[in-house]
């Protein structure tokens, strides 16, 4: 930890020693996102503790996006409602559970439901794919990513059989969240639904986009103190990608060393966390998801969705794996990460906390 100033060097010893700084430390800490010595030394702490939890397994989700409807309008998402481009798709459960046997041949034991927030999909209809999905595969895990919903909705999925859910927070600071999202929604509902989710034991999994416009360090400084209060089991992070069909089309996208960093201290935050390397990380660069996984991530997410719709599902430019068979993807990705030095598990990878 040479050469950093000693300032630097005691806020990175803190941030070792007790997983957590102040707001003004964490602003500070990610100004240095361009100095090697620091990232470098953050990136070797993540790995180190990874190694500890997890050893060099990676854990796969299969996901299924299943449908691109959406009642929300996001500023930033290639699906929100008012985009009149987007071509709409929506999978029938016969459909879904094709993708489960599909995934279940290659090895998955998690599959992960997402879609817009799609009131077609009724409280009832989603239980019933649940249901079926749990009764055909009892050995694997359900993840939802569906949105925001009432407690009682919440809780009608966890009966029927729901392990975990992701809801990412998106920015944990308030003005930021009202230049991200039209008047109706709000970070207050947004944190409400991942605290039920937490108190019906779920897994649960929150998150940001990194550089989404007009986000500052501060906001970022926000969401690692949101993170290390709600203390999920799972964290999504990924570079804002701007879609060419929304208002953000001509913002920047989010920057891959600050993304990598960030990875590098949420696994230092939250030592036994599930943490993606993003198909939006591999997305900006191509082997960003390689990069995030030797940074301290340790799951991997390839797309399950049939063939016909992978284009639809179109959150941001450029997304990558539209093109291929789940089946590509995973031999793909299985190199990869081997090309890495880790392995590719088929295992349910449950968090250990
Ligand atoms: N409707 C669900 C799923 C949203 S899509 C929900 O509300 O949770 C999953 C994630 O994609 C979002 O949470 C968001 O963080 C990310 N995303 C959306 N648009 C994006 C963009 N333009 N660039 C990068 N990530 C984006």
């Amino acid at each position: 930890m040479e050469r950093h100033g000693s300032e630097m060097n005691n806020t990175i010893e803190k941030l070792i020693k007790y997983h957590e700084l102040t707001k003004e430390e964490y602003v500070e800490l990610l100004e240095s996102s361009d100095k090697a010595g620091i990232v470098n030394c953050l990136a070797k702490e993540a790995v180190k503790l990874r190694m500890k939890y997890y050893g060099k397994k990676v854990y796969t989700r299969g996901l299924i996006e299943f449908t691109n409807y959406c009642k929300n309008d996001c500023y930033y998402c290639g699906i929100r409602r008012s985009n009149r481009h987007a071509d709409r798709y929506r999978l029938t459960k016969e459909e879904i559970l094709e993708c489960c046997r599909n995934g279940y041949k290659l090895g998955f034991r998690t599959f992960v439901l997402q879609g817009g927030e799609d009131p077609w999909y009724t409280d009832e209809k989603i239980v019933d794919i649940i249901c079926s999905i749990k009764q055909e595969y009892p050995d694997c895990a359900l993840t939802l990513s569906i949105g925001e919903k009432s407690f009682e909705s919440y809780r009608k999925y966890k009966e029927a059989g729901a392990d975990r859910y992701l809801l990412r927070h998106e920015t944990a600071c308030e003005s930021h969240y009202k230049m991200l999202h039209p008047k109706e929604m709000s970070l207050k509902e947004r944190k409400a639904c991942l605290y039920n989710l937490k108190e019906l034991g779920y897994q649960v999994g929150a998150g940001f986009m990194v550089g989404s416009p007009k986000q500052t360090l501060s906001d970022i400084a926000d969401d690692l103190i949101f993170l290390k209060e709600l203390n999920p089991q799972m964290v999504g992070i990924g570079p804002f990608i701007p879609h060419s069909d929304t208002i953000f089309a001509s913002e920047e996208a989010g920057n891959l060393n600050l993304t990598l960093f960030l990875l590098s201290i949420i696994r230092i935050i939250l030592p036994k966390v599930l943490l993606p390397a993003t198909t939006a990380l591999g997305t900006i660069d191509p082997k960003g998801r390689e990069k995030g996984l030797s940074v301290g991530a340790n799951v991997v997410m390839p797309n399950l969705s049939p063939l016909t719709n992978r284009k639809k599902y179109d959150l941001y430019d450029n997304k990558i794996c539209t093109g291929e068979e789940a089946a590509e993807c995973i031999s793909c990705l299985a190199k990869r990460v081997e090309s890495i030095g880790y392995e590719l598990v088929n295992e349910r990878g449950d968090a250990l906390y």
